[in-house]
């Protein structure tokens, strides 16, 4: 289903557009401290034709951050793909932490799969082969649910990003971390829409009505992080 999303031939680039710097930052800052199962993990998904949509080692290293700085226990994570910010995130909250995982594509979480168990971390996963928003939903009806969330990260349909910052500002807690993955769309949200390939253009749009909606949101303190293909942290305040 994300072959419909993202189309293969035109992945989103990285907001540094030296390929050399990124490497430079990558090779000096964060391969050497990547964890091994993160490591195997990513090697695994390096021939799987949507490959480039994995989370950045680099955008984890700063996920890894805000969680620990959050002392976060309890996670959602909407838009599992093969799990690199998954595992991240089980191997970052503590061992009885748990993760709240949706993604209607099995398949490719199961290419990630056996490094989440070799890592020993699958006891802090519910993962649920399903779209997100019902079960967002479904977690709603009870009134147990609010506020009971630490962080979430959101790396899914990006047409739903403001459906999804609705229900999570009910679930995740005052305090809490919601984190919106490629908010810049791959550079898109700032060029003019003939510029932008046809496939990409409905997410650019919801990209640029989403910055502008959680920019005009006083419910939440927001931080925008240049790195990967741009991620909103939005800590709910109110
Ligand atoms: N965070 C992942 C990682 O670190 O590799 C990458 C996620 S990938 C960019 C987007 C994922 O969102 C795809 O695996 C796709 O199946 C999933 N997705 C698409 N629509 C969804 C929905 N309605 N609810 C949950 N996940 C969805
Ligand atoms: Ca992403």
């Amino acid at each position: 289903m994300e072959d419909k999303l993202i189309p293969p031939a035109i992945p989103n680039l990285p907001i540094l557009k030296s390929e050399a710097l990124e490497k430079y930052i990558l090779e000096t800052n964060v391969y050497p401290r990547e964890a091994e199962p993160l490591k195997e993990l990513r090697n695994a998904t390096a021939n799987h034709p949507l490959h480039f949509i994995g989370t950045s080692p680099d955008a984890g290293q700063l996920l890894a951050l805000i969680l620990n700085l959050l002392n976060a226990k309890k996670t959602i994570e909407i838009g599992v793909y093969t799990g690199y910010s998954l595992l991240l995130t089980a191997l970052t909250i503590p061992h009885d932490g748990k993760i709240l995982a949706m993604d209607p594509n099995r398949k490719t979480y199961e290419i990630g799969l056996p490094f989440i168990k070799k890592a020993g971390v699958k006891h802090k996963i519910d993962f649920l082969a399903s779209p997100a928003l019902p079960v967002l939903d479904e977690l709603l009806q009870d009134p147990a649910n609010e506020g009971s969330f630490d962080f979430a990260f959101v790396d899914a349909d990006k047409n739903n990003y403001w459906n999804y910052h609705e229900r999570l500002m009910k679930l995740v807690k005052v305090g809490g971390i919601i984190a919106y993955d490629n908010t810049l769309w791959g550079g898109t949200v700032a060029m003019a829409e003939e510029e932008v390939h046809e496939f990409k253009r409905e997410f650019r749009k919801c990209a640029i009505a989403f910055n502008k909606a959680i920019s005009e949101d006083s419910r939440i303190q927001l931080a925008f992080a240049s790195v990967g293909d741009g991620i909103s942290f939005c800590r709910r305040i109110l």
